[in-house]
């Protein structure tokens, strides 16, 4: 087994909503190891984003805020750190890809500029050290021509090629840890193998342990060894990607999984989960689930289950009460 590069402990995270505290994130806990690529996956609003950005402290212009656990990189608790201490881990040994790329990239400055600031932020370069070490990022990360791409603004460079460079940033520095969120959503289907292709092949070169957010289950299947699947704020199941392709145990998943189109399957209408992911101040008291699962129980409405280990190995988690139900009984509901 690799060895552990974060570990994510009992994370909440709340936000402040007029008088009171709502709870995006309850009770998350996982491992990534070095060279692992973990996937969270989940629709909009079940918190995968709100996980990311509190692992990295980057809720301060926001209403949210840790109010429990632990995030260790490497054994050093982050939510222990000072700003100060945080900024320099952030870029150094954590790097961050946003979904819009645009959005990451100053528009009023050159590639080269930026470039050269990131990594003279972390690293002990003369400007021209860093600029010979931006135009190696840029070879790296597949830029036909780095030269000219170091001399653009921005809105001179298509979105996948915006999107390399943003990689080029993040991993600049070399971070042990990369995380990335929905890295390919908008970019278009040929662009988005390349970047994932590039993202494998910086992972296995470096070593890099990354979490990568999506709600792409293609995406994940292609990219991730194990997967972390989140609803309303909490996990409700983990497992090995094969494992959850193959036999999904939770209802969440198991509709997540039914509604990817198949080809050659001949279906024409995919089934969808029915309803929407609760509003964080209307959560229901039980299963978060439960006004969307179809083996919902009287139990599910009154008893919120826990997430317990599924499988033999320890690997696989589930939150679910039909873990605790005979087959029997099951089959009769
Ligand atoms: Fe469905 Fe009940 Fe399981 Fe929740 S606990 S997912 S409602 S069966």
């Amino acid at each position: 087994m690799a060895e552990k590069l974060l570990e994510v402990k009992n994370l909440k995270t709340e936000f402040r909503r007029d008088k009171t505290m709502v709870t995006a994130v309850k009770d998350v806990s996982f491992t990534i190891h070095k060279g692992e690529v973990l996937g969270l996956v989940g629709e909009s609003g079940c918190g995968k984003s709100v996980t990311s950005l509190s692992i990295m402290r980057l809720l301060i212009d926001t209403p949210g805020k840790v109010t429990a656990g632990e995030v260790l990189l490497e054994g050093k608790d982050l939510l222990k750190c000072p700003e100060n201490e945080m900024r320099k881990i952030r870029g150094s040994q954590m790097g961050m890809i946003f979904q819009e790329p645009m959005s990451a990239l100053n528009p009023c400055m050159r590639i080269e500029t930026q470039l050269i600031e990131a990594i003279r932020l972390h690293r002990s370069l003369s400007r021209s050290e860093a600029r010979k070490h931006s135009l190696t990022m840029l070879k790296t990360v597949g830029i036909p021509d780095p030269e000219t791409t170091l001399k653009s603004f921005p809105h001179q460079l298509s979105g996948g090629m915006s999107q390399r460079v943003v990689i080029a940033m993040a991993m600049c520095c070399d971070p042990k840890l990369l995380i990335a969120d929905e890295p390919t959503t908008a970019l278009d289907v040929t662009i988005q193998a390349q970047i994932l292709e590039l993202m494998l092949r910086i992972k296995n070169e470096k070593n890099t342990g990354i979490l990568l957010i999506t709600h792409d289950l293609g995406v994940v299947a292609e990219m991730c060894t194990r997967v972390i699947v989140m609803y309303a704020g909490r996990i409700v199941e983990e497992a090995a990607v094969s494992e959850l392709f193959k036999a999904p145990k939770h209802p969440y998943t198991q509709g997540l999984i039914a509604s990817v189109p198949k080809l050659g399957s001949g279906v024409t209408t995919l089934p969808s989960i029915p309803g929407n992911v609760p509003d964080l101040s209307m959560m229901p008291k039980g299963c978060k689930f439960a006004p969307r699962c179809k083996y919902v129980m009287d139990l599910c409405r009154n008893l919120e289950p826990e997430l317990k280990t599924a499988g033999q190995d320890g690997m696989r988690k589930c939150r679910c009460h039909l873990l605790n139900t005979t087959n029997k009984e099951v089959s009769a509901l």
